[in-house]
């Protein structure tokens, strides 16, 4: 039985390079792990019980890519997505770790007992990379936190803002001191779904539109000539953001032991806030992550087709303008030296699907998410690959999310860690189909698009589990694991 991998790559990304070298790295296979990286190749000297594994000379070793959100809405809702498919998307597009969010599946995890049913659903369906959960905070479940942390969630998500599910209400500052108080002793992660909308409070969100979906709710009442897009748009201004920020701003003071996190930033306009709060006031306890999304697309590409519903996300897609500040603040913080000094720590895809169905209508009628998981690292390559080196591209993608969700052995190609890797083609270029396209609901901005780099191969702790040669047939599945 073959005992040890040997991967002889005359490119790879070794820890803290920007630069891909050639390396030699070896894997115990009964273990997962990684046991020597040698800078050069350097073949064995016997090769009883090894698998040698030559890549060629233009493609690329890089770690096992991580995933830090992404709603797989099982079980409750798995006609949207599900444990297979989702993980099978992700192993295609070289995810190695996914870590999915609290809400859209039945029951939320919002209590203990929905975390073990979501694992036991999991284990008994099989996963395809492997996988972590968020817990959920909303109002009145402060009681369930510590516990949920005991038992391995990475941390704690809410809405400030109608989440468009109502097993998953937003939370109201009062219960948000509850839920700090309660972790109070622990070094939690909360999350934010950072838009607060104070100008009504009197009016539940509920109410103010019925058909208001997840990342989707809105009240606009501007004129009917406007596009639905520009309604839509107007109705989740950054203000929004800017609101919301301060409040979380406000709380990284008043539990400084605890850690908070803005996921899915769309607005660029709360980068100098951002800026203000981590250097001038030295706040540590604060990270930031934005989605393929906001640095891939515009509201240029949408606002005169009212059914571009695909596009539809919460907070919205902005102005170019806006996108190109994005990527400015990404190309800025990665040219600097010192580490952890970023605005934007990391960069996730928000999966977020659902039924066509749901997807149907005006951009104020139909459900805001957008689908992509798998496509992640060819969007960001393909779009700002030629400006910024590909250690620090890949960052964005997996040691800084390791860190965050405390993976110790993940996201470096480093001895001692799992054998996740991918083998990346920069040069191919491809064009996304509804057929490339493996989670559940075939329905994306991105059909169409033209990328330039692939994801060929994925290992899951030193096993091929994704070819890009064998497509379906030839993916090793349900190998992924329970983090
Ligand atoms: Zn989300």
């Amino acid at each position: 039985m073959v005992k040890r991998q040997i991967i002889l790559a005359p490119q790879a990304l070794l820890p803290s390079k920007d630069d891909p070298q050639a390396a030699t790295i070896e894997i115990d296979l009964s273990l997962g792990t990684i046991i020597s990286i040698k800078e050069g190749i350097i073949p064995p000297l016997q090769e009883e019980d090894v698998e040698i594994i030559k890549i060629e000379d233009d493609k690329i070793v890089l770690p096992g890519l991580i995933d830090t959100h992404v709603h797989l809405n099982q079980p409750g809702r798995t006609e949207w997505e599900g444990f297979q498919t989702g993980t099978l998307a992700a192993i295609s597009g070289g995810v190695t770790t996914l870590i999915d969010m609290p809400l859209n599946s039945i029951p939320p995890t919002t209590t203990l007992k929905g975390l073990e049913i979501k694992r036991k659903e999991a284990l008994k369906i099989g996963i395809n990379s492997d996988l972590g959960f968020w817990g959920g905070i909303i109002p009145g479940n402060q009681g369930e936190l510590v516990n949920m942390l005991n038992n391995g969630v990475k941390g704690f998500k809410c809405f400030l803002i109608d989440s468009g599910v109502e097993e998953f209400p937003h939370v109201e500052e009062e219960d948000l001191i509850k839920a700090c108080e309660a972790l109070k002793g622990t070094n939690a992660l909360i999350l934010f779904h950072a838009e607060l909308d104070d100008s009504n409070p009197c009016i539940p969100t509920s109410t103010k539109n019925e058909n208001s979906h997840s990342h989707s709710h809105n009240h606009s009442s501007s004129s009917s000539s406007q596009s639905s897009y520009s309604k839509f748009l107007e109705s989740r201004p950054e203000e929004f953001e800017l609101k919301a920020l301060k409040l979380i701003i406000k709380f990284t003071k008043l539990y400084p032991e605890l850690n908070f996190h803005i996921v899915h930033l769309s607005s660029s306009n709360a980068i100098p806030l951002i800026k203000k709060a981590k250097f001038s006031e030295n706040i540590k306890n604060l990270t930031i992550e934005t989605c393929f999304h906001y640095l891939c697309l515009s509201s240029e590409l949408i606002l005169n087709d009212d059914f571009k519903t695909e596009f539809k996300c919460c907070p919205p897609i902005r102005s170019e303008l806006n996108r190109k500040r994005l990527i400015e603040n990404l190309l800025e913080d990665s040219s600097k030296n010192e580490k952890n000094e970023n605005i934007i720590n990391y960069i996730v895809s928000d999966h977020s699907p659902c039924i066509p169905e749901l997807k149907k209508g005006n951009f104020l009628e139909s459900w805001g998410g957008i689908s992509s998981l798998g496509l992640g690292l060819s969007l960001l390559f393909n779009e700002i690959g030629n400006k910024i080196k590909l250690g620090k591209l890949i960052n964005f993608l997996s040691i800084n999310q390791a860190k965050q969700v405390n993976l110790k052995n993940k996201g470096e190609l480093k001895i001692g860690n799992q054998a996740d890797f991918i083998i990346f083609n920069p040069n191919v270029k491809w064009t996304v189909t509804t057929e490339s396209l493996l989670f559940k609901n075939k329905i994306s901005p991105y059909i169409g698009k033209t990328l330039k780099g692939r994801v060929e191969k994925t290992y899951l702790a030193g096993q091929l589990v994704w070819d890009y040669e064998k497509g379906i047939d030839g993916a090793v599945l349900s190998q992924g694991r329970l983090l």
